[in-house]
């Protein structure tokens, strides 16, 4: 079997284990003599897959009961003009936005299209490598909403003091970390994320949204489809929803509570991204891109020191033979990045810094 190890910032890699067991049931599922791809969803099977699915998200996060789990399409990039329709187009029509990046950017700019979105603060004056002290911000008194991205995905960033946001509800898009570590929900109004990344294949986004932050009337001016209480009220199955995305989410929860739930998972991540960390650390050929206290434990950009292109292109080439995927750093930041998401095992990682500990010694 020809696996590699594949650094893709999304879609990503995906455990060994689920990817074997949905291959096992592709062709009969449990019995049924169909696929999950070619079932309906309003059978009784899709039922309690979906069920499950949720009972098993809930039980791995620790979802409080006053929170609803929605299963969306149109990926973490359509919530981004959810939020704003749902949480503040009808109310002050104001909202704040805490910008660390290109994705809390997009955010930021589409929310504009609807109501006022004010840009609190932002790291865009050093190119994105650092969060910014949000213990005391200008928070605006009748937003609705404060935003953020707590990972950025390409800068390689983490919010790990969440703002405060002096009483406002707090809006985080998680998508590259999602159930990588422990997170208490209740202190937020609403989490979501593409699942393409760290939970399942592409298709799907997942929000966890505080139930009054649900607006109960119906909202003229937003699509039926966007408002946060059709999905809610329909348990997700307001129409055909991807049904195999699901099934697979819904595997892979199953197998982070096999591996010990999110408190394993944080301590296997930090432990995995400290090894690479540390070697580019003491690197004379590599240079690590953000300030270190604001590192994100599942995104590591790195440059070479020099700045050289020539190398870095070698450097993923080579990377690429020896059976490593992906590592091209994101288009906006050139060098190199290497996603470690929890399906990555230690033994990926270890290959990496073995690979570059022997590209440092051949190119020096
Ligand atoms: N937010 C973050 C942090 C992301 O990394 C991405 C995708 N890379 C998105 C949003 C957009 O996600 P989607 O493609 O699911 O719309």
């Amino acid at each position: 079997m020809g696996r590699v190890y594949n650094f893709s910032a999304g879609p990503a890699v995906l455990p060994e284990e689920v990817l074997k067991e949905a291959q096992e049931e592709l062709m009969d599922y449990r019995g049924c003599g169909m696929s999950v791809m070619e079932m309906s969803h309003r059978s009784k099977m899709f039922d309690q897959i979906i069920k499950e699915a949720e009972a098993d998200i809930r039980d791995v996060m620790g979802i409080p009961d006053n929170y609803k789990v929605l299963f969306l399409q149109g990926g973490a990039t359509l919530v981004f003009s959810m939020i704003p329709m749902n949480l503040s187009m009808h109310k002050n029509k104001v909202a704040d936005y805490i910008v660390t990046g290109n994705w809390g950017k997009k955010a930021f700019q589409e929310a504009g299209r609807f109501i006022t979105a004010n840009k609190i603060a932002s790291s865009e004056d050093k190119t994105f490598t650092y969060i910014p002290d949000l213990s005391d911000l200008p928070v605006t008194d009748n937003a609705d909403y404060v935003y953020i991205c707590q990972n950025e995905t390409v800068y390689g960033t983490t919010i790990r003091t969440l703002p405060n946001t002096k009483g406002k509800p707090l809006v985080a898009d998680v998508s590259s970390m999602f159930l990588s570590e422990p997170m208490d929900v209740s202190k937020y109004g609403v989490i979501y994320g593409g699942v393409q990344k760290n939970v399942g294949p592409a298709g799907l986004a997942i929000a966890i949204v505080r139930e009054d932050l649900i607006p109960q009337e119906d909202l003229a001016d937003v699509p039926v489809y966007l408002q946060f209480k059709t999905h809610a009220d329909a348990n997700s199955l307001y129409n055909t929803p991807n049904c195999w995305d699901i099934y697979m989410c819904g595997k892979v929860f199953k197998w982070l509570k096999n591996m010990g739930g999110l408190e394993e998972m944080q301590r296997r991540n930090i432990e995995k991204a400290k090894i690479l960390y540390d070697y580019i650390d003491q690197s004379d050929m590599f240079t690590g891109t953000v300030r270190k206290e604001d590192r994100s434990v599942m995104n590591v950009p790195f440059v070479t020191t020099a700045g050289d292109k020539d190398l870095e292109a070698k450097f993923v080439a080579e990377s690429q033979a020896a059976g490593m995927e992906n590592l091209k750093g994101h288009r906006s930041v050139g060098g190199m990045r290497a996603s470690i998401y929890n399906a990555m095992p230690k033994a990926g990682v270890e290959k990496l810094v073995d690979f570059m500990a022997e590209f440092e010694k051949k190119y020096k």
